[in-house]
């Protein structure tokens, strides 16, 4: 970005301490002192510490101007500054200005409980096929996220593909409103943040306020295999379609086939071309079709849209293969859980070749709420003794789990560990995975699973 302080002063509605002539052009915005560049403006924010804190080292690293909340003036700096009442809204307000009036590229922007970045890192490849794009870096999805990511952007910039997460009712409005998206989409309808939000339906409410910001002339883009989310698009005014694994949707996959390192699948819309991506699970399909629908919205060439697929960077892959100390292949996913994502991921480890068994390591899932027990339970389902033919539980909630396994597994095949007896569980599986076995090790990051895969790595 590249801004006159002055400029900034009028968007943000305050007093510019400079003469016109005097103002320094602003190239970039910061909340992190340590990761400002010269010329940036630095935007104090409050969080664990207050970012005032941080204004010496904000001027060390070269910053051009600061903002500066009105309740902590009067502050000595060395650099220009814009007293705002409240620097997160002015950020917010000045991202609004750049990305309107400034840069104005098409926004697609996507929500939904799991496969946001996904889907976001698919659609960015594919339309950089054809367009100067820019995405969100790592998971910059929130308040704070979004303006950082449209104040990135460089002028030039064609399209803006923006992930919005939320984790409370009238978050989505508002970055929906600050962004006013030509795409929006809804990756799926999940659990995530249910302790709050108590039922499905609210989280469905919450994440349909991603649509208030939608252009008049814009296309929604969701999930139709999600009833919650067909029953409340018939409100929406704009255009929209949908995307899932039932043939119902305007687009559909047929033929999915999963692999260890990537998936591939067929879709009806297009017989002649064949699908891969270069990631595991089933669910990845349905993410790659909501992709494939904003693509399409951009005229991107099927053929286009099939190679960027087969290779797109992806930002962060939580699923990983290693190779445990005693031969065995162990599929690491330690750092988030909900039902919906332990099922996706359950049905596809089950079905992956294997040359031992499969044993699956599953600890509680957190933040579930007085649901909580039903919904640990609810995994059951999803292991089949003939195809995962171990379970180790970990963890106070998944006791539940436990109680529902125990009718079709058979005793010494289910293996329960209460939170805490972590040596132990890490013992029985070092006596018991041999070479050629298959390991999931899935759970919410609070559980730690990570020191257990540590030593299944290390075999001490
Ligand atoms: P966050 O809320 O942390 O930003 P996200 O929505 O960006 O998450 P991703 O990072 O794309 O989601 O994927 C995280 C995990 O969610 C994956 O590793 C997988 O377990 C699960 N997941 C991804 N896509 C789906 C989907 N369409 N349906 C169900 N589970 C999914
Ligand atoms: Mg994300």
């Amino acid at each position: 970005m590249k801004m006159k302080l002055s400029e900034i002063a009028r968007v943000v509605g305050a007093d510019c301490p400079l003469a016109e002539g005097d103002c320094p052009t602003i190239t970039g915005v910061a909340f992190d002192s340590r990761k400002l560049k010269p010329g940036d403006l630095f935007v104090p924010l409050a969080g664990e510490r207050d970012g005032h804190e941080f204004l010496t080292s904000a001027e060390a690293h070269g910053a051009a101007a600061t903002f500066i909340a009105a309740s902590k003036t009067p502050i000595t700096t060395n650099i220009p500054q814009l007293v705002v009442a409240d620097p997160l809204t002015a950020l917010q307000k000045l991202a609004s200005y750049y990305l309107l009036m400034k840069v104005n590229p098409k926004v697609v922007a996507i929500t939904g409980s799991n496969g946001k970045t996904t889907t976001k890192d698919m659609t960015a490849a594919i339309l950089s096929t054809q367009y100067h794009v820019v995405k969100t870096p790592a998971n910059f999805n929130n308040e704070i996220g979004v303006p950082f990511t449209i104040l990135s952007m460089d002028t030039n910039t064609e399209v803006l593909v923006v992930e919005m997460g939320m984790d409370r009712p009238g978050q989505l409005t508002a970055l929906s409103g600050l962004a006013e998206p030509d795409v929006a989409v809804i990756t799926m309808i999940g659990e995530a943040h249910i302790e709050f939000f108590k039922t499905r339906d609210k989280i469905a409410d919450a994440k349909m306020e991603i649509v208030s910001g939608l252009k008049e002339d814009g296309l929604f883009i969701y999930n139709g295999d999600e009833p919650l989310l067909r029953e409340r698009a018939e409100q929406v005014d704009q255009q929209s379609k949908t995307f899932g694994l039932d043939p119902d949707n305007n687009l559909y996959a047929r033929n999915i086939q999963a692999f260890e390192d990537h998936t591939e699948f067929d879709l009806s819309k297009w017989p002649d071309l064949h699908f891969t991506i270069p990631v595991m699970g089933e669910y990845n399909v349905s993410n790659a079709l909501a992709a494939i629908l904003v693509g399409r919205r951009f005229h991107v060439k099927p053929e286009s849209i099939q190679s960027a697929l087969s290779h797109f960077d992806i930002t962060a892959n939580r699923t990983q293969w290693l190779k445990g100390d005693a031969g065995e292949s162990i599929l690491s996913d330690v750092y988030n859980a909900n039902p919906t994502a332990m099922k996706a991921v359950l049905r596809d480890f089950s079905e992956f070749p294997c040359g031992g068994r499969r044993i699956a390591v599953l600890g509680d899932m957190l933040e579930l709420g007085e649901a909580s027990g039903d919904l640990h339970a609810s995994v059951a389902p999803a292991l089949d003794p003939d195809k995962v033919s171990e379970v180790y539980l970990y963890g106070d909630e998944i006791v539940t789990l436990r109680d529902a396994l125990a009718k079709r597994y058979p005793a010494d095949a289910l293996h329960y560990f209460k939170k805490g007896d972590q040596q132990a569980l890490i013992n029985a599986l070092q006596e018991d995975v041999s070479y050629q076995d298959m390991v999931l090790l899935k759970a919410s990051h609070g559980l730690h699973l990570e020191n257990v895969l540590a030593a299944l790595l290390d075999g001490d």
